[in-house]
């Protein structure tokens, strides 16, 4: 485009949407519900299905039960009561010489309604046939006037329809009407500088093309297809999606990878001799990640991997083993875990398997003060001390290494990528190591973590005591509280969570403080019932913790404070109330709580006897497996990457059209590109790449740094 016909607006997709005629604030207002204000957004509201109406059957070939248009002439139009239902239907009478069909509206404006449907117009009508004391009718219909021929630019009839999701005070016309003003004043502006090559090897179409066929496809299009957004036009914007994602990601993993870093000898005898102190051999996952974290510790480049598995999969151990090597070597070694107690129940795992092999280990939280700080600090910055353990009090400013490393991230997704960046300023380009018991899906941990190499643990160590999960309505408390007596007088102790720490006025929960009380007082007098919820201070809840992890207390209610990898072999069941309130994956996690000792365990889900179908399916999935990654897909599917765990904060956009499991096969291509074109181009600074650059940039935002061009 040449400067002189530049528009006003430096970006004419970002044009609030009232600008457009036709829309003005109160429309606006209606589009912002659903989070469309610019041109673009609108551009990218995408139609959720499409109607078949390229074909207009005679009123005797509708077909009851499926959507059809049809046309024809009203020879009557009236309002009529129906006494015993209290009811008052406008009804709409039309023929087309082969035979006769009532429309009906329920409810709508009945000057309006009369004055447009005046006997002797002829009208194209579409809707769902039904069938009623034998003669067919439609509810509502979809209605366009004819005057004279029947209109062959009609965005209603005649074609493929585009269907929109809902929105309020809309009518899907109105809405049609607006699309194709859009789509044809701005459409023009849309750029997908993605280079010729991949776009031919691709067979990609033209990207505005893209939009104007999903939103009105022309009539040869697959219907099917359509529907399930796999027309080319989908594919072509979905394209765009992953590819400007997957090349940001490319170039960051590039840079890593280029960067000098340790090289680690791996082969010196402190390992073996780790490995011959386990009382246990490893899995063969446990084996073959730690293989590839060692060969990675080998290479001159700095390690970025992740290392994914269950709850229990035995991520810990095998991160510490990859420690021995770096020890040896003369380096420090640092692991952040979210919580205090995490951090803590590393350290003593630590301690009984790092410690005898000679290895100085400290634990820094934010309980340690004043002297005491000092004193660590100095250690750690003397290299006296080689590996610290610890919460985010590891990457205060005070805090300084030696020489580190190795820097283990347990649960990355409480932390995000600027605390990995802050723990990896620490050393000089040290190796990374994220682990995270939030199994996700292969698909999503190749966007979330795009950067990062993966390596995953998918199998239990064995001889791991089963879990058995079961949901129980509210009407079977008593039996559940059978259950838990009968645990406990086994001597072992168990969870009871809630969604929430406080009655909500409107809300019927059971209040977890209450609740606590209650079953001290009136079920289990013989046990010591103990209280965590989110309000309660961090030494409050340390302390609590402490307490139950030493048997002192039986039972826990407690919220989903607990969620994050707590070991407590002795706990055998958990009770979760108000099961349906909770996502999979979050059930999932408490549930990993249980389970971890030699006893088998229950897992108790209480909801009410009416719940939603998708809350339905959560809890059904939680009965059928306890497999993490196919609870994870599940969750996907359910809520969509958005919600999914830690996808927000870690600083990726959310896609508008592309979703990453119904879409895997577009995301692994786009990936698969972008990734060559940056070993080719890691900068993307040959000229034909400027474009292409420009727009990268845009995408993310500043989130990205690349080389200026010279
Ligand atoms: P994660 O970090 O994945 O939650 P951990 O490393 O903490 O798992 O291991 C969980 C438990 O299983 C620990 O008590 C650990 O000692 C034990 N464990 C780990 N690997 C094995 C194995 N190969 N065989 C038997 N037990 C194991
Ligand atoms: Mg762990």
């Amino acid at each position: 485009m040449s400067p002189s016909v530049k528009p006003p607006f430096q970006n004419r997709l970002l044009t609030p949407i009232q600008y457009v005629k036709g829309v003005g604030p109160k429309l606006a207002a209606l589009f912002g519900k659903k989070g469309i204000y610019t041109v673009e957004d609108a551009l990218y509201f995408l139609p959720r299905a499409y109607e078949d109406r390229r074909s207009i059957k005679k009123i005797a070939e509708l077909k009851v039960g499926h959507k059809e248009a049809s046309l024809g002439e009203i020879f009557l139009s009236e309002m009529v009561f129906y006494q015993n239902q209290r009811k008052r239907v406008f009804e709409v009478m039309v023929k087309d010489g082969s035979g006769v069909i009532l429309l009906k509206w329920f409810h709508g404006n009945e000057r309006y309604l009369r004055e447009r449907f005046k006997k002797g117009r002829r009208i194209l009508f579409s809707g769902e046939v039904r069938w009623f004391h034998g003669h067919k009718e439609i509810h509502h219909p979809d209605v366009e006037m004819i005057e004279g021929e029947v209109d062959q630019d009609s965005l209603n009839f005649n074609r493929i329809v585009p269907i929109y999701s809902e929105i309020e005070g809309l009518y899907q016309r109105t809405l049609r009407r607006l699309m194709k003003r859009i789509l044809e004043e701005y459409a023009p502006y849309l750029e997908s500088p993605i280079p010729a090559e991949i776009q031919e090897a691709q067979g990609l179409i033209d990207f505005r093309e893209a939009f104007r066929r999903v939103h009105f496809p022309p009539n040869e299009e697959s219907l099917k297809r359509l529907n399930l957004f796999q027309s080319e036009g989908h594919r072509r914007i979905i394209f765009d999606e992953f590819f400007f994602l997957e090349l940001g990601l490319a170039i960051k993993k590039r840079q890593v990878t280029l960067e000098k870093g340790i090289s680690f000898k791996t082969d010196g005898p402190l390992l073996q001799k780790g490995l011959s102190q386990l009382p246990f051999s490893l899995t063969s996952a446990q084996e073959r990640v730690l293989k590839e974290i060692l060969e990675d510790m080998e290479r001159p480049h700095p390690m970025n991997r992740l290392i994914q598995g269950d709850v229990g999969s035995g991520k810990t151990i095998v991160a510490l083993l990859a420690s021995l090597p770096v020890f040896e070597c003369g380096y420090q070694v640092a692991i952040m875990a979210p919580t205090e107690v995490l951090a803590e129940q590393h350290y003593s795992t630590a301690s009984r398997w790092i410690t005898p092999l000679g290895i100085r280990i400290v634990l820094l939280t934010s309980h340690v003060k004043g002297l005491e700080r000092e004193r660590i600090y100095r250690q750690i910055r003397r290299g006296e001390i080689q590996m610290v353990i610890g919460t985010h009090a590891i990457i205060q400013e005070e805090v300084e290494f030696h020489r580190l490393g190795f820097a283990i991230i347990d649960e990355q997704h409480k932390f995000g990528v600027i605390q990995r960046g802050l723990l990896r300023k620490k050393g000089v380009n040290p190796d990374i190591l994220v682990m995270t018991a939030t199994p996700i899906p292969r698909t999503l941990a190749m966007t979330v973590y795009g950067d990062l190499d993966l390596s995953i643990i998918d199998e239990m160590p064995p001889g791991r005591m089963p879990i058995e999960t079961r949901v129980f309505s509210e009407s079977s408390r008593a039996r559940v509280y059978r259950i838990l007596k009968e645990e406990l007088q086994k001597g072992r102790q168990a969870f009871i969570v809630y969604p929430l720490v406080e009655e909500s006025e409107k809300l019927d929960l059971r209040d977890a403080t209450r609740m606590a009380e209650h079953l001290q007082r009136e079920v289990f007098p013989d046990h010591r019932v103990g209280l965590l919820h989110g309000r309660m201070k961090g030494e409050e809840k340390e302390a609590i913790m402490k307490e139950f992890k030493e048997g002192k207390i039986h039972l826990l209610v407690a919220t989903t404070v607990i969620e994050v990898g707590i070991d407590i072999p002795n706990a055998s069941v958990m009770v979760v109330e108000h099961a349906e309130r909770f996502g999979l994956s979050q059930l999932h996690q408490l549930r990993g709580r249980i389970g971890r000792g030699n006893h088998p365990s229950k897992c108790i889900l209480i909801a009410p006897y009416r719940i939603s179908e998708e809350a339905r399916i959560r809890l059904q999935a939680m009965e059928r497996t306890t497999d993490g990654f196919q609870i994870a897909e599940e969750d996907l599917e359910l809520r969509g990457p958005g919600e999914f765990f830690g996808v927000r904060q870690s600083g990726l956009p959310d896609f508008r059209v592309g979703r990453l499991i119904r879409d895997s096969a577009i995301l692994m291509e786009a990936r698969r590109e972008a990734f060559r074109l940056v070993d080719m181009d890691p900068q993307l600074l040959s000229p034909s790449h400027h474009p292409l650059r420009a727009a990268l940039m845009d995408r993310w935002k500043g989130r990205l740094e690349l080389a200026t061009i010279g």
